[in-house]
């Protein structure tokens, strides 16, 4: 990348109506925006030299005008499942990652929305360092698309979830547009029943989500089921409370007809008792929802473990014998750091140098 190309705005900033005003203004025909969509979100060109049915000087024009890829891949991992992970390094040199997961036929990418995280979720590796800012809506699209290219030719993107660093919900204004342009008929053209939207749980976002009449798939992290233990692990849940909560996911379902889903990670020895599973049990028994338990990916700062196998499967079998619906989520590329937010955490441990991460683990 040369230093011109590098100050060039971001090319998936541009909304289909904005291209075509662009392509007007260089006195060109409006149907190469068409093309030009076509090239990015279905054919996969890596830059705008691949698009060969556009003349060269519109190319030539596009390239001293916009960057297509602004992020710079860092680190390219591939576990033995399959399952592909990048760290991507973001203009001003803030890091994100993604991540490419193979299931049968299902072909899922997880997402990140921010950089690091404010929520502080005493589990999770993402939020160690704070919240650093908010991703653009061209630094989302860009995971999408430089995931979708790393599929083979016959090799289709079926689901996108919401899971990686940050609160999707903290910056719905930058998510809510880049999905529309994949949902877009000319996009990749995927449906919102595709995209699962994670969220830890913020009810006046969850409402303004229902209110834009999108049925996404939503996940609560709810992770336990009193809120003397929800705020001690989910600090932010202090403000909130879990009657707040399940009264704006009841609101969502209502709006949407979308069944709600609610995470919850198994901490050994913290919210993995039977008494947990009954006050779970009593919160959700009536309400149409999906309990995904999720055993806990370890954090090399963090105390809390997995419980065994056995443990967990006792736990599930507890709520479903009560009637609940309920999943273990499988673990994916744990040979490569999946997890969320842990390449991230690892990579600036090593740029430390020690000083700063002492701290994280008081
Ligand atoms: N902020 C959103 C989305 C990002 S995290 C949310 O809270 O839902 C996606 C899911 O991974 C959440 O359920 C989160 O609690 C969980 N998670 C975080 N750290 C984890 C860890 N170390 N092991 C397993 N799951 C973790």
């Amino acid at each position: 990348m040369t230093t011109t190309e590098s100050v060039l705005p971001p090319f998936l900033a541009l909304s289909r109506e904005e291209l075509i005003s662009w392509l007007k203004e260089q006195g060109e025909p409006a149907y190469r925006a068409r093309q030009i969509w076509s090239w990015i979100h279905q054919q996969r060109a890596a830059s705008f030299d691949d698009m060969s049915n556009l003349p060269k000087q519109l190319r030539d024009k596009l390239k001293a005008s916009f960057t297509l890829f602004q992020t710079e891949v860092l680190k390219h991992q591939k576990a033995r499942d399959n399952t592909e992970k990048l760290l991507l390094r973001l203009r001003d040199g803030e890091e994100i990652e993604c991540v490419l997961m193979r299931e049968t036929s299902r072909r899922t990418i997880c997402i990140s929305t921010q950089v690091g995280c404010a929520m502080g979720c005493t589990f999770c590796a993402s939020g160690l360092l704070g919240l650093n800012r908010n991703l653009t809506k061209a630094e989302i699209l860009e995971q999408i698309y430089r995931l979708d290219r790393l599929l083979k030719t016959d090799e289709r993107l079926t689901n996108i979830v919401v899971m990686g660093i940050g609160e999707p919900l903290a910056n719905l204004k930058e998510l809510l547009p880049a999905l529309a342009t994949v949902h877009a008929e000319e996009g990749m053209n995927l449906g919102v029943r595709r995209v699962t939207i994670s969220t830890v749980g913020l009810p006046g976002k969850i409402e303004e989500l229902a209110e834009t009449g999108l049925s996404y798939n939503l996940a609560i992290s709810l992770h336990a089921p009193n809120d003397a233990l929800r705020t001690e692990i989910v600090p932010v849940n202090k403000n909130i409370g879990i009657d707040k909560l399940l009264a704006a996911a009841d609101t969502y379902f209502e709006r949407t007809g979308r069944r709600v889903s609610y995470e919850y990670i198994l901490l050994g020895s913290i919210n993995d008792r039977p008494v947990h599973a009954e006050q779970l049990t009593t919160l959700l028994r009536h309400r149409n929802a999906h309990v995904n338990l999720i055993p806990m990916n370890d954090v090399a700062e963090l105390p809390f473990h997995s419980p065994s196998a056995p443990r967990t499967q006792e736990f599930a079998e507890m709520l479903s014998d009560a009637g609940i619906n309920v999943t273990v989520r499988k673990r994916k590329g744990a040979d490569i750091d999946a997890a969320c937010g842990q390449l991230r955490l690892n990579e600036q441990k090593q740029k430390s140098v020690g000083s700063q991460i002492v701290t994280l683990k008081s």
